[in-house]
């Protein structure tokens, strides 16, 4: 008998027992290829010896020190890291333990930013239907992810949900790209001119959606406008970067490919590569001089935060990432997988949409290509897909979501990127495998 309560409280799982690159083993010694890093999280694989060398070597010096008596030198140099590799005026970095606590604390930066530059009336946030920024409070509130919300609904802050960008299902026959991203976007200057400029304090939005659209990147010009509304009514931008940045997609912030700064940044999951739990907020000048020349001080903090150990594995997680150019491998392996899955899996009745940036991949299923009708929830797709992946040694991240209010079921791709040609095939192999097999249950 288990004492832990799991997520799915009476699923069997395995035991892992140890990985190796991008592979781990259970407690059989059965082999699983990591195809998915767990959910977007072990980036360098399962046996990284630099990033482990480092954890060794901070515990050994001082594993924990209370950031109220003390700062620490992993966390200094991290955050001159994180903060070179974002533009300007991103100079600040706030060091959490994940990304619940990470959005958590984007979102009270936000309005602890009003309150020290005299605009106290601004408390409402607005983000996107089609989204997830955690299981925190807070961070549920934000997120319009509906099964995730439904049984907390009555304790959750009100938040105003606008349209995602979402092409694949919502552009139409006559309209051009930018005609569509213009459109979408523009929901948001409506939402604001309804609440009221003066009552909204921020937008917040994931630059490339992970777990509730399976890696769903915004059109041309969608953050360019949203950027420009944002800026016209004073209303913060908090990109939600916990599961696409630190490389995912090519570049180290997803948002670079949009041509964008946003004010504030969450991160977690990679960067730390599942070697330590850690999250943060990249925070730009002008949040962070209302609070520093203000109050002096921001209303928040958790026992854990800047943790040496932590800090020390992001750290040489993030150095690895730069001294290994592991961004162009990202690019030049996400443009073979994409490639790989569309070529194997398109031709499949069920299979709608292949999309994604750099290694943050996501596949779309439907009941109908011509029409786009999402498979019904009844099908458990994301169940049986998993469990029959898991039976051919493969990790995968296939959920089921809802679609603008109807249902739909989505896999998530995100391998480490150490991923070599071989295993690239072995991935997009046993996904077939496993998705054919599940198909037999609704095709
Ligand atoms: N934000 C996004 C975009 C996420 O994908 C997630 C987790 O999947 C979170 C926030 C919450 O992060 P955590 O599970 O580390 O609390």
């Amino acid at each position: 008998m288990t004492h832990i309560l799991h997520r799915h409280c009476h699923s069997q799982l395995p035991t892992v027992t140890c990985g190796d690159g991008i592979y781990l083993f259970d407690q059989q010694g059965k082999q699983y290829l990591d195809g998915c890093g767990g959910a977007a999280v072990s980036n360098l694989g399962h046996s990284h010896t630099a990033v482990k060398k480092a954890m060794i070597e901070q515990i050994e010096s001082i594993p924990f020190a209370h950031t109220g008596f003390f700062t620490n030198q992993a966390s200094e140099e991290l955050a001159t890291l994180l903060t070179d590799l974002a533009p300007e005026p991103l100079n600040h970095v706030y060091f959490v333990s994940g990304g619940s606590e990470a959005v958590e604390s984007a979102l009270k930066m936000a309005r602890q930013y009003f309150v020290e530059i005299g605009k106290p009336s601004k408390t409402q946030f607005i983000a996107r239907r089609q989204s997830y920024h955690g299981n925190t409070l807070g961070a549920l509130a934000v997120g319009g992810n509906e099964w995730r919300r439904e049984k907390f609904t009555p304790l959750l802050s009100e938040v105003t949900h606008i349209s995602p960008c979402y092409a694949y299902r919502d552009q139409q026959d006559n309209e051009s790209e930018l005609d569509y991203s213009l459109r979408v976007a523009n929901e948001l200057e409506t939402e604001i001119l309804a609440l009221g400029a003066e009552n909204v304090m921020a937008f917040v939005a994931e630059p490339v959606v992970g777990a509730t659209a399976g890696a769903l990147p915004a059109t041309k010009g969608y953050f360019k406008r949203i950027r420009e509304i944002c800026d016209k009514y004073d209303v913060l931008l908090i990109l939600d970067e916990v599961m696409c940045g630190i490389g995912r997609t090519g570049t180290f912030y997803a948002f670079e490919q949009d041509q964008i700064v946003p004010d504030l940044v969450t991160i977690a999951k990679g960067l730390g590569a599942g070697y330590q739990p850690i999250g943060g907020v990249v925070i730009s000048d002008k949040i962070y001089d209302a609070i520093a020349h203000g109050s002096g001080f921001f209303q928040h903090g958790h026992t854990f935060m800047a943790h040496p150990v932590a800090c020390a594995a992001a750290l040489a997680t993030v150095q690895t990432i730069v001294s290994e150019s592991l961004l162009d491998k990202v690019q030049e392996q996400g443009k073979k997988l994409r490639t790989k899955l569309k070529e194997s899996l398109l031709p499949l009745s069920y299979v709608g949409d292949i999309r994604g940036r750099g290694l943050f991949i996501g596949i779309e299923l439907v009941a109908d290509k011509q029409t786009k009708t999402p498979l019904p929830t009844s099908t458990e797709a994301n169940k049986v897909v998993k469990q029959l992946a898991m039976k051919h040694g493969l990790m995968c991240y296939p959920m089921a979501g809802t679609i603008n209010g109807r249902a739909g079921h989505h896999i998530l791709l995100a391998p480490p990127f150490i991923i070599n040609d071989k295993q690239l095939d072995e991935l997009v192999s046993k996904l077939k495998t496993a998705l054919v097999e599940a198909a037999q249950g609704w095709a």
